[in-house]
């Protein structure tokens, strides 16, 4: 019997743990996944890049071996969350100009500030600055268009942030480029430089309709389908724009992209507030991601956007902070998923639209699909990226905890951000920042600060 108990063994031994890099745990693991689990003490298993299993702690720590541990009994895991729209360097312009309409504040006041002061260094400072504010506050990809964007993606990269990165072609002359061919020519180069990064999806970003010629905008789609990149632009923000686009072409400025082809292939629209059911069908047919902005969308009075709508059709429509510069002006998500929802009880009458799980999933897994990333990010599932951050639930705004998905859409605030991992690299450490320095990016923005005021001669 011994004998047989011994064999046995010898033949069935217990496995030893796999190593791997990190074990996370918490409180609370909310997936995002397809069943939406919430896993109470659970735990992550990460390496390299990836996240190898998610479950309960465990079960993880029984089959996993890791060289580092990150234990937050009183903090819960959430998928990284995703800015699908901003133009990150307009930190450094954050309050120029408030209280304005969309056309006189950029005409006004936008478009003069950036020709006196937008050059490389000024938009590495201004994304270095945005990307320590998107980081503590628990975004780890966001989508951006701005000016030389070959700089924003160094320092995104540098940051260690993921980005979905498109060059703004535009139809007047900018501080990078004099014309949309130029643009366009710098736009393939910055695509053949970063297409294969493992952190910078490379995009192709035409303005708008109304800032762009269709010749402009064929190019920019024809462009986009050879490298197989995404194409960022804005739409139907204001009922000025969508009125001159009926005036003009006959047609709303949704319909009149798809006319011209502008909407085949992948691609994401920005706002999408003066849409009707047409053009949110066209959007369908396309499966076009949307970014919908409540921040910007309320500051400028521009309107509300059919978000629940758009979620009942099944759109892919994810959460964007807009620019920073007085559409915003700032970059927090976790106030973008409060907002999103009470916009659409207000303008419905319905205290039960938008609720907060789908609040929360418009800022993740909704937001992935919208930036055609969501076999990669906005989930915790084994075999995607290890874009992961952990939120602290001792604080007075946290405290009682009845529903998971309340308290982190409608008490959580950014300051209760404390780690942040980004494709398997550890980026804040308990509010501390491990790749930006901080106390230098903040210098710099008081630098530039005084430097943008004395352009405009205040
Ligand atoms: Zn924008």
């Amino acid at each position: 019997m011994r004998r047989l108990l011994l064999s046995l063994l010898c033949l069935f031994p217990a496995l030893p743990a796999e190593p791997v890099d990190w074990i996370w745990s918490a409180r609370y693991v909310v997936t995002m996944d397809l069943g939406r689990r919430v896993i109470e003490n659970g735990a992550l298993a990460l390496e390299g890049d990836r996240i190898v299993a998610v479950g309960a702690r465990a079960e993880i720590d029984r089959r996993y071996q890791p060289s580092q541990r990150l234990d937050r009994p009183e903090a819960l895991i959430l998928p990284g969350l995703i800015n699908a729209h901003t133009h990150a360097p307009m930190s450094l312009f954050r309050g120029i100009a408030d209280d304005l309409r969309l056309e006189e504040w950029l005409e006004k006041y936008i478009f003069p500030a950036e020709a006196k002061n937008v050059s490389p260094e000024f938009v590495r400072w201004g994304t270095r600055l945005a990307c320590l504010e998107m980081l503590l506050s628990g975004t780890t990809t966001y989508a951006d268009m701005y000016y030389f964007e070959d700089v924003i993606a160094e320092a995104t990269r540098e940051a260690g942030m993921r980005g979905v990165l498109g060059e703004t072609i535009i139809g007047f002359p900018v501080p990078d480029a004099k014309t949309p061919a130029d643009a366009l020519r710098f736009t393939e180069r910055f695509i053949q430089r970063f297409r294969n990064d493992p952190l910078i999806v490379p995009a192709v970003a035409p303005h708008a309709l109304y800032t762009n010629s269709q010749e402009t905008l064929r190019a920019c789609r024809a462009l986009a389908n050879r490298y197989q990149v995404p194409l960022l632009t804005h739409v139907a923000e204001t009922k000025p724009r969508r009125d001159e686009a009926l005036a003009k072409f006959k047609r709303s400025p949704v319909a009149a992209l798809d006319s011209w082809g502008i909407l085949q292939g992948r691609t994401l629209v920005a706002h999408a507030v003066w849409v009707d059911d047409a053009d949110l069908r066209i959007l369908k047919t396309r499966d076009t991601g949307i970014a919908h902005c409540p921040s910007s969308n309320m500051k400028l009075a521009s309107g509300v956007a059919p978000v629940v709508k758009m979620l009942a059709l099944g759109l892919n429509t994810g959460l964007g902070t807009d620019g920073p510069a007085g559409s915003n002006n700032d970059f927090n998500l976790l106030e973008e998923m409060d907002l999103a929802a009470k916009l659409q009880k207000v303008s419905t009458g319905d205290p039960r639209a938008l609720p907060a799980p789908q609040a929360l999933e418009m800022a993740t897994i909704r937001g992935a699909r919208a930036l055609g990333l969501d076999k990669q990010i906005g989930s915790l599932e084994a075999g995607k990226r290890a874009d992961l951050i952990t939120l602290r639930l001792d604080q007075p705004n946290a405290l009682p905890l009845y529903n998971l998905y309340s308290q982190i859409v409608y008490a959580l605030k950014a300051s209760d951000v404390r780690d942040v991992m980004v494709n398997g690299r550890l980026l804040v450490r308990d509010r501390q920042p491990l790749t930006l320095n901080a106390t230098q990016v903040l210098a710099k923005a008081q630098e530039f600060g005084l430097k943008v005021r004395a352009s405009l001669g205040r």
